[in-house]
Order: C-alpha cells, then sequence, then structure tokens
C-alpha cells in the first residue's frame, strides 16, 4: 500500500504556524514512508475563500520545503461529486431532507434548554412526509443512535465518541452546497488518502466522518489528530503570543530550516535532539512518537535554532533573502556573498543581516549623535587625514595592509587603533557598529572608503 497523506487548507487567510506544522508532520509522514503528499485547497467558502490567500498558502509551503504531489484539487470543483454522495446517502435511506425553518430549530432547542437537555436536532423530520416542490430544505445524514463510534487515533489512542451525543448533521445545505464533513470524506475517499493528518481541533468531526465513510460503503483512512500549539501562558497560540502567520516569520528573518526544524521538535521528540536536518526528520520521523499533549511555543529556542541555521549557511545561499529584505540595488557595492560572510558570526536572522549590509551599498549622511559625541575629539580630523594621505599611497587595499596602516597611523601618534577605527567607522556606516574595520573598508574599497571620509567633514559640519 502506497502511504497517501494531505494538506487540505482553507483559503480564508494566512498559513498558520499550526497549519505549517500540520502540514509538515504529514509530508514528513508520507516522505518517511516513501509515499505520496497531496494537497486540497478547501475553497467551499466562496465568500470567504481568495485566490490570494491560496497562493499565500502555496507559498509558505514552498518556502518551508514541503513539496507536494501532482496538483492541489480544488474542492469546490468537486461539488458534483459532494452532491452525487448526498444523493446515494438518501438512496440508502442514510440521509433524509430536513424542511425545518430556522423559527421551528429555535423553539426546539428553547424547548430542550427548558427540560434541562443539550440542545441537539431531535431528527424529527426524518420522518417528515414531502413538501412540496419549493419548500426549501437541507439534507442531513441520520447518524446512529446508539452505539459507539471508535477514532483509533495514532496519536491520541482509541477515542470514543457516544453515538446519541451525535445528531444529525447537515450535510447539504439549503442552498444545495455540501458541508465540511462532507466534502472532507468524499475527498479524501477520491484521492485515496490513507492517513489523515489533522489538528485535534478537528477530533470531533470524525466520528462523523467515519460515519459518513461507513454509510458510503468506504474504508475510513488512519487518522492522526495532533495537539494544537499553545503560548507559553498554556492558552492556544495566537497572535497575542507573537507572529502566526509563515510570512510573518520570513519577513522577521528566519530560515526555512530553522523554522521546519523548530516545528518538528514542537509536539516530535527524538531523545534529548534538538537539530535535526531534512533529511533527518525524514529518516526518523514517526507519529508515533508526536506527543499527545498541546507543545508549548518557545520563541528563545527558534531564535537559537535560526542563528544555529544561519551560522552554518554557506553566504551565497543566504544572498536572495537578505537581497530581497535590503530591497537596494547591489549591483554597484561590494559582492553582497562576500558582505553577508564579514556579518554572519554576529547576526542571528536574516533582517540582522540585511540591516548590516545596508550601509555597504548606501553611503550614511547622517551619523549617531551619541557616537559621534563620544569619538570625535579635537585630535580625530588630524589623526583622519593623514590616515587618508597613507591610504591613498597604500599599494594593496587588503585587511591586513589596512590593519597595518591603521596600526601605523595610530602609533605615530601615539594613540590606540580605538581612537581612529571608531571614527572610521562612524563615517563609513553612520553608526558605531559593524563588522571588524579592515575586512569592512577592503570590502567597501579604497574609493568608496575615502569619499565617505571626506564627505563625513561637511555632513558634519552641517
Ligand atoms: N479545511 C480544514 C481546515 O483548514 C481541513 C480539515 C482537515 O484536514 O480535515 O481546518
Amino acid at each position: 500500500m502506497t502511504i497517501r497523506t494531505r494538506f487540505a487548507p482553507s483559503p480564508t487567510g494566512m498559513l498558520h504556524i499550526g497549519g505549517a506544522r500540520t502540514a509538515l508532520f504529514s509530508w514528513l509522514y508520507a516522505r518517511h514512508h516513501g509515499g505520496e503528499f497531496v494537497l486540497r485547497i478547501e475553497d467551499t467558502d466562496r465568500q470567504r475563500s481568495t485566490d490570494e490567500a491560496t497562493q499565500v498558502i502555496l507559498d509558505g509551503l514552498q518556502w518551508l520545503g514541503l513539496d507536494w504531489d501532482g496538483e492541489p484539487v480544488f474542492q469546490a470543483s468537486r461539488q458534483g461529486e459532494h452532491v452525487r454522495a448526498a444523493e446515494q446517502l438518501m438512496d440508502a435511506g442514510h440521509a433524509y431532507r430536513c424542511y425545518c425553518t430556522r423559527e421551528e430549530l429555535d423553539a426546539m432547542r428553547e424547548e430542550q434548554r427548558a427540560r434541562g437537555e443539550k440542545p441537539k436536532y431531535d431528527g424529527r423530520c426524518r420522518h417528515r412526509s414531502q413538501q412540496s416542490e419549493d419548500a426549501p430544505f437541507v439534507v442531513r445524514f441520520r447518524s446512529p443512535d446508539t452505539g459507539e463510534t471508535v477514532v483509533r487515533d495514532m496519536v491520541l489512542g482509541d477515542v470514543e465518541f457516544n453515538n446519541a451525543e451525535l445528531d444529525d448533521l447537515i450535510i447539504l445545505r439549503s442552498d444545495g452546497s455540501p458541508t465540511y464533513n462532507l466534502a472532507v470524506v468524499v475527498d479524501d475517499a477520491a484521492m485515496q488518502i490513507t492517513h489523515v493528518v489533522r489538528g485535534s481541533d478537528h477530533l470531533n468531526n470524525t466520528p462523523r466522518q467515519i460515519q459518513l465513510y461507513q454509510a458510503l460503503g468506504l474504508t475510513p483512512p488512519v487518522f492522526a489528530h495532533i495537539p494544537l500549539i499553545h503560548g507559553p501562558d498554556g492558552a492556544k497560540m495566537s497572535k497575542r503570543h507573537g507572529a502566526v502567520a509563515i510570512t510573518e516569520y520570513r519577513q522577521a528573518g528566519y530560515l526555512p530550516q530553522a523554522v521546519v526544524n523548530y516545528l518538528a521538535r514542537l509536539g516530535w521528540s527524538h531523545g534529548d535532539d534538538e537539530v535535526f536536518s531534512v533529511q533527518q526528520l525524514i529518516e526518523l520521523f514517526d507519529l508515533a512518537q508526536v506527543g499527545k499533549t498541546a507543545a508549548r511555543f518557545d520563541q528563545q529556542k527558534l531564535d537559537w535554532l535560526n542563528a544555529h541555521y544561519l551560522h552554518h549557511s554557506e553566504p551565497a545561499e543566504l544572498v536572495d533573502e537578505v537581497a530581497r529584505l535590503l530591497g537596494v540595488d547591489t549591483s554597484n557595492g561590494p559582492d553582497l556573498a562576500a558582505v553577508i560572510g564579514s556579518l554572519q558570526e554576529r547576526s542571528k536572522n536574516i533582517v540582522d543581516l540585511a540591516e548590516g549590509a545596508r550601509f555597504f551599498y548606501i553611503a550614511p549622511c547622517a551619523y549617531v549623535e551619541k557616537a559621534v559625541k563620544k569619538n570625535f575629539k579635537d585630535d580625530t580630523w588630524p589623526l583622519l587625514d593623514a590616515f587618508v594621505a597613507a591610504a591613498e599611497a597604500l599599494p594593496e587595499w587588503s585587511p591586513v595592509s589596512i590593519h597595518a596602516l591603521i596600526s601605523k597611523v595610530c602609533e605615530s601618534r601615539g594613540v590606540n587603533m580605538g581612537k581612529l577605527a571608531q571614527p572610521i567607522r562612524i563615517l563609513i556606516s553612520g553608526g558605531p557598529v559593524s563588522p571588524p574595520i579592515d575586512a569592512t573598508l577592503a570590502l567597501l574599497g579604497r574609493d568608496e572608503t575615502l569619499n565617505r571620509i571626506r564627505d563625513g567633514r561637511t555632513n558634519m559640519a552641517v
């Protein structure tokens, strides 16, 4: 049997970090078993589904490296199949038309509450005879009144549901559109999904889906419900805990490998190990090691992993993303990969890299005031002039020769190197932080370095 898993997002918003983790677990399970991972865009809510949201989800999955097999299936295009399944259920006596009006349903619930019962549809239309042709109706699934439905979940174990608790579910709305539970069953069956991996917020739907499979004469897939992600305070992860959209993580400078590694460890473990390459995850991942309880989001751990992957990346691999976040033309400045190489050690994320790289491509015209006050004294400009004159005559412009030059100029005037290096740094970058001054100036180039120092005198004068 080929394992086939799926990710079935509704394109009504962003790709949520929880959705991304569900997709990752589903993808890892398929890849681990040499199976297939398919995508179904659940766009049946025509009002709220948008093409942009679909694109955001596809981009997010692509960015994380979660590739899917074949073309995504759009659920709305399968409505004919859903309606046919509902008709099959009606023909077999497993579903019926319900003509109850809103008022009738409200009154029914009111009475149930007054009797101290839990409100649920009482099945009164199961036996109601055919109404006039144009009376509006929904189609309800006739769920069994007795017995139990057991969800044999790969993560949560056996979960039993009392059938009497489940009322007759609407499967077709009055406009003829299918509801989630019908559509998902028909599509998972048609797409030959063997394992449904999804968030545990769907667990309560699962007994209904199992009943639908049975009534349709289909074999249910294996289910694996992944506990939700909680914030540090134990509440369901939401905006108030920080970023929840995958795009926000990308914009904040996280690397996809770090996010994948972090999300994999959020709920799944393999001993005490923290760092896993994607290849290792594929080899090691199994649903059996997914925890039953909600995982707590830990920003520090994610940041630590991100710095880890950033420090272990080749600069060339980071160029595109740094350029994207930098958003300036880098073609007239130093090689961006070389600039990244000089900044990598001191950066924690791509935003740090982009911000650190900025001055290499855009000369400052203002300077951090506090740094100027602290580092520019009466003897600073004479020292800078001596440096400029000697730099012009320097036969070779390299970190080693620049270092030697700064050291020589400072020695001849009896000052320490910081007295010269720090003012240079401020003049070329606008502030008091940059990678080592010799490497920075070498990257910037002699002409640009000396121009910036000369321009600094004018800029500071105004
Ligand atoms: N469209 C549903 C959601 O986004 C999918 C649920 C499922 O995986 O069955 O929550």
